[in-house]
């Protein structure tokens, strides 16, 4: 369409056939006091819905589609330890293992993990090569939580983290890294712990560390080690924050840091799981913060990168509003000049001022300890 950039859009329908079972939310199990389970919050129609919208709803004119394909094992060693994949591979021979809590990979899952994995470096290599500027790898299972050597939070391959590695290994010196996932994207930020060539900013709420396979407490202390040392930057917002307090973060810290950084390739991770009604999430973005974020986003991979943007699907479980929340954050990556959909839920109360306390003290904290950081504004 004239006018506007191209959104491709990586996709394979294998990734449906990833089972997450049903329970007691996400617990794969049924106590029996319960007439009615639920299924699985990471299931299929979540992602159903996201396809479906791209394809029906008024972004549907700005998309070209490009077939997924699955990751092979030697990519994935870009990012994972080769136990920790043998271990995945055995799970799969065995017919199946509960990870982590609440992560179980099934028959059928292990094929949708590599699909996942080898969609978005499809994505990638399609920026990489020239042949378009803003990809979108629409993928499950969801990878941010998964870290080099173990799964965690419904995540077993690092799908955005072997998507930077091949960013890297392609000759690009630096990759921003901006989450927006309502969780803290602990398995990307341990993947590029020790590295000054990827800076990973994640905003999320404020969950702390969930046990062995989630050491991470998400907190802003985490900085970085070695040459990584300021090149974590962790953002844990108030229970409750929303499109306000969202959009001062990114004025105040996070576009500051990406200027100062300076990348020539930017990721945005994005899960609609920090929107208002997330069963997951105890943020409140609506599709407005959502598509505002993902400008902002676009205006930094402008300038820095050439126009060149990744977005990496993760999380985000409401059945009808993720996908809806979906469409704006692809709209404001498009920097669409009016929004396309409206928004059918909207308003939810905020408590602005408290976050915007929050984030002020983050900022001068960075200031302090994040060499890097020390004259931003
Ligand atoms: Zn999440």
């Amino acid at each position: 369409m004239a006018g506007a950039e191209e959104l491709h859009v990586f996709w394979e329908e294998g990734m449906l056939k990833h089972e997450t079972g049903r329970g007691v939310f996400d617990t794969g199990s049924d106590p029996g006091f319960l007439d009615v389970l639920e299924n699985h919050p990471e299931n299929a129609d979540r992602v159903r819905n996201m396809v479906s919208i791209l394809k029906r709803g008024p972004i549907a004119p700005f998309v070209s589609w490009h077939q997924g394909r699955p990751a092979s094992v030697s990519e994935l060693l870009s990012f994972h330890s080769s136990e920790y994949i043998k271990e995945l591979e055995e799970a799969d021979r065995a017919g199946g293992k509960m990870m982590c809590c609440g992560t179980f990979l099934n028959p059928g899952s292990w094929n949708a993990a590599l699909l996942a994995a080898g969609t978005t470096l499809s994505a990638m290599k399609y920026i990489l090569d020239g042949h378009g500027k803003i990809a979108y790898a629409l993928v499950r299972p969801p990878g941010h939580h998964a870290q080099p050597t173990q799964a965690d939070g419904y995540c077993f391959l690092n799908n955005a983290g072997l998507a930077v590695q091949l960013a890297l290994d392609e000759g690009f010196r630096k990759v921003a890294v901006i989450d927006i996932d309502v969780h803290y994207g602990n398995g990307t930020a341990e993947g590029f712990y020790r590295s000054n060539k990827v800076l990973t900013i994640s905003l999320h709420m404020n969950h702390g560390s969930w046990g062995p396979s989630h050491p991470q407490s998400g907190t802003h202390d985490e900085l970085g080690e070695g040459d990584g040392f300021g090149y974590n930057t962790n953002i844990p917002l108030p229970n409750g924050s929303g499109d306000r307090a969202y959009m001062y973060a990114m004025q105040e810290l996070v576009v500051p840091a990406v200027q100062k950084f300076g990348p020539d390739m930017i990721v945005l991770v994005v899960g609609q799981d920090s929107s208002a009604f997330d069963p997951n999430g105890r943020q409140c973005l609506t599709m407005d913060g959502y598509r505002q974020v993902a400008c902002i986003v676009r205006g930094l991979a402008d300038t820095h990168c050439k126009g060149k943007l990744l977005v990496v699907q993760e999380g985000g479980y409401h059945i009808t509003y993720a996908a809806y929340c979906l469409h704006a954050t692809l709209e404001g990556a498009l920097n669409l000049p009016s929004p396309l959909l409206s928004d059918p839920i909207a308003y939810y109360p905020e408590d602005e001022g408290f976050a915007v306390k929050v984030i002020d003290a983050m900022k001068e904290y960075y200031k302090s300890n994040a060499p890097f950081l020390k004259e931003i504004n």
